[in-house]
């Protein structure tokens, strides 16, 4: 078995003509947390589609846990354990934190939205939504509406339902983007928790929570690969602060 869980190679993406990602060879090994980093326009959203296959690459190539998922489709990407946190976006603002979690666990057990299924069922989903909600920190808001949760707890809830559909690789956008300090901290604690017997791999603008959650990073800018090691490595790279510097 390869140590890189996920490979791409020359992967490229064009929009009429202007190449967001060019030619990225990107290695994610297998159990690692990897920072996808670099500046606004770095093409780091754009990679994400790609790897989702909510983009189709004008060229290149995927390779995901020792398969081709070059031509996949979102769902059979996600049916293989690589799931991007947020993909099912749906915080239902109306529904509380325990019902939305266990929506998340239906869609993926038997895409089925019909709360009335069956007993046994339902209690099962339940007890395995209240395992989630305590894995993420969120127990004492299940019975809260998921409206009325603070932005932090939202993005906890968001990996919570994340991790109903079992992901083997999780890609996080931006965990901790717009929080407070304190939630910075809770998030990273999380993210260190989630990826026990995972692969993650998040793009992060923060570079103290990259430094201290990420064994590798790669660098990103205008599209092109501009660095790749380990956080002391990368962040002493002159291009690498130029670049981040904006010069
Ligand atoms: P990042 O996430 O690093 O900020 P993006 O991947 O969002 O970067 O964008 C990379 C570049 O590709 C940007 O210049 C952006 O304007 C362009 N881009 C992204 N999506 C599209 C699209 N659908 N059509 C045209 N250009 C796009």
């Amino acid at each position: 078995m390869s140590d890189c869980i996920l490979e791409t190679e020359g992967l490229t993406k064009e929009f009429r003509g202007f190449v967001a990602v060019s030619d990225v060879a990107l290695r994610v090994r297998r159990g690692s947390i990897h920072g996808l980093i670099g500046p606004n326009g770095a093409g780091k959203t754009t990679c994400f589609n790609l790897l989702t296959k909510f983009l189709q690459p004008t060229r290149g190539t995927i390779r995901y846990d020792g398969r081709d998922i070059t031509s996949m489709k979102p769902a059979e990407v996600a049916r293989l354990g690589l799931v991007r946190s947020f993909q099912i976006s749906a915080v239902f603002p109306h529904l509380t934190v325990l019902e939305n979690v266990r929506v998340a666990l239906q869609r993926e057990r038997g895409g089925s939205y019909d709360f009335w299924r069956s007993e046994t069922l339902l209690r099962r989903y339940d007890a395995r939504a209240r395992e989630l909600l305590e894995d993420v920190g969120l127990s004492a808001y299940a019975g809260a509406l998921a409206g009325s949760l603070p932005y932090g707890r939202k993005r906890a809830l968001e990996i919570a339902t994340t991790l109903a559909l079992e992901p083997v690789m999780m890609l996080l956008d931006e965990p901790t983007a717009g929080m407070t300090h304190e939630d910075v901290d809770r998030i990273v604690t999380l993210v260190r928790r989630v990826a026990q017997g995972r692969t993650v791999l998040m793009v992060e603008h923060n570079l103290k929570v990259v430094e201290g959650l990420c064994d590798r990073i790669t660098v990103l800018t205008r599209g092109k690969v501009l660095a790749e090691g380990d956080y002391a490595t990368v962040s002493r790279n002159p291009e690498v602060v130029a670049a981040y510097l904006g010069s």
